[in-house]
């Protein structure tokens, strides 16, 4: 059994066109889908215009195929590491023929050496095209003030409670103080946002959105919960028949390894999922 086998679980596979038939199967069971296609950090501009080549591509085959996806792009993987102006010129293309098809553009926040640059090239790009949105992350104490800023100009963003290493200067260390972050901005996202994705897969902070949204009299198509392709796909596939919108991120791609490593350390279920995998093959 090869490892990508099992990689497929969280992974759509190595190519494009691996790509289609996953979100087909999720828009079956009622999902929407936010298609990555794996990498970041590029340092050589050949590499980041391949990249945005592909993204082309797959916006192609997401319109002829008539699947419902959105993309999600990291700001690096289009050279923001090389210079804003290069980023922002590799980017336009692709969020003008996005545009074009009516899909929508995300960008993801990487770490806070990446914040405010993420934020300017977002508001660069939203100047001109609506269909892009951007990522808060509640572990930063600067997202209130961001979130403030965006939801005055009605952007479309992603909460998550995020991914990096950052230092006590920065950012939340202990889970409850990001929990109660995340909380309080989503409640700011709800009541003043367009349109926000609460992306978590912790019920501490889904039955509280549940409830609060219920309490509130915000109907469940003003917002919808995201989550990754691969983890607590019942969960996903109830939420959907509960009338709220789910959206899953797919992602994909030849350097899926390093991803699906970091899936298997967060959590011993997804350990035991390979490991039963493997022994019943
Ligand atoms: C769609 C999406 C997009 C994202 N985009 C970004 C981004 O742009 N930038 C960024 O920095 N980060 C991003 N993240 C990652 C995010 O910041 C967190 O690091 C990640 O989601 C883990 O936090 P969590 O709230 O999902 O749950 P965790 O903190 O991993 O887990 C908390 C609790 O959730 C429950 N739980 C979690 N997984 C499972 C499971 N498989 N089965 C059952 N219960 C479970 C358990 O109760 C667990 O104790 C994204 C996440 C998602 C889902």
């Amino acid at each position: 059994m090869s490892l990508l086998f099992l990689a497929r679980r969280f992974v759509a596979g190595e190519t494009f066109e691996d790509v289609v038939p996953v979100v087909r199967r999720l828009n079956e069971r009622g999902l929407h889908a936010t298609v990555n296609m794996l990498g970041e950090h590029v340092k050589d501009r050949a590499a980041a215009v391949r990249a945005a080549r592909e993204y082309l591509t797959v916006l192609d085959h997401i319109q002829r195929t008539g699947v419902d996806s959105n993309l999600s792009i990291k700001p690096t993987q289009m050279g923001l590491e090389i210079s804003d102006e290069f980023c922002y010129q590799t980017l336009l293309p692709v969020v003008a023929r996005a545009a074009e098809y009516g899909i929508f553009v995300r960008l993801d926040m990487e770490g806070s050496a990446y914040t405010q640059r993420t934020l300017d090239l977002f508001f660069r790009l939203y100047e001109h095209y609506r269909n892009v949105g951007v990522v808060i992350q509640a572990y930063l104490y600067r997202s209130e003030r961001d979130i403030d800023e965006l939801n005055r100009v009605r952007a479309r963003v992603r909460l998550c409670k995020g991914a990096y290493k950052e230092p006590a200067r920065i950012a939340y260390q202990k889970m409850d103080e990001i929990r109660k972050n995340f909380l309080k901005l989503a409640e700011k996202l709800l009541l003043h946002g367009h349109y926000p994705a609460l992306a978590t897969h912790d019920d501490r902070l889904i039955e509280p959105i549940k409830r609060m949204v219920a309490e509130k009299g915000i109907g469940r198509d003003q917002f919808e919960f995201q989550m990754l392709y691969g983890l607590r796909p019942e969960a996903q596939e109830r939420m959907a028949q509960e009338g709220y919108h789910l959206r899953v991120y797919v992602p994909y791609g030849p350097h899926w390894l390093p991803y699906f490593y970091r899936r298997l350390r967060e959590r011993k279920e997804n350990v035991w999922f390979v490991l039963k995998a493997l022994f019943k093959g």
